[in-house]
């Protein structure tokens, strides 16, 4: 069990969670599924296991080898004065 005590800012608990991770490395941007992630049930603090992260690492080194997405990336901006 890599999660399961108790969290430093809280009585909370931190429970594991399978979640998508959106980190950078080297600059760059990588989305990996399925990443074991502790979170506090309280407060939603994020903890990362030692060695979850080690792993993670691992696999952003090796990124050429993971298929890729094409993103959109845009700016927020409001319409011609409609600016609240
Ligand atoms: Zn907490």
């Amino acid at each position: 069990m890599m999660y399961g005590y108790q969290c430093e800012y809280c009585d909370g608990t931190v429970e594991e969670r399978i979640v998508t991770e959106d980190f950078r490395h080297k600059g760059e941007l990588v989305i990996l599924h399925n990443v074991p992630v502790g979170i506090c049930n309280c407060c939603r603090t994020r903890y990362y296991n030692a060695k979850v992260l080690k792993r993670l690492e691992k696999i952003a080194v090796e990124k050429n080898e993971l298929p890729t997405l094409s993103i959109p990336v845009g700016e927020f901006q409001w319409p011609e004065g409609e600016r609240p």
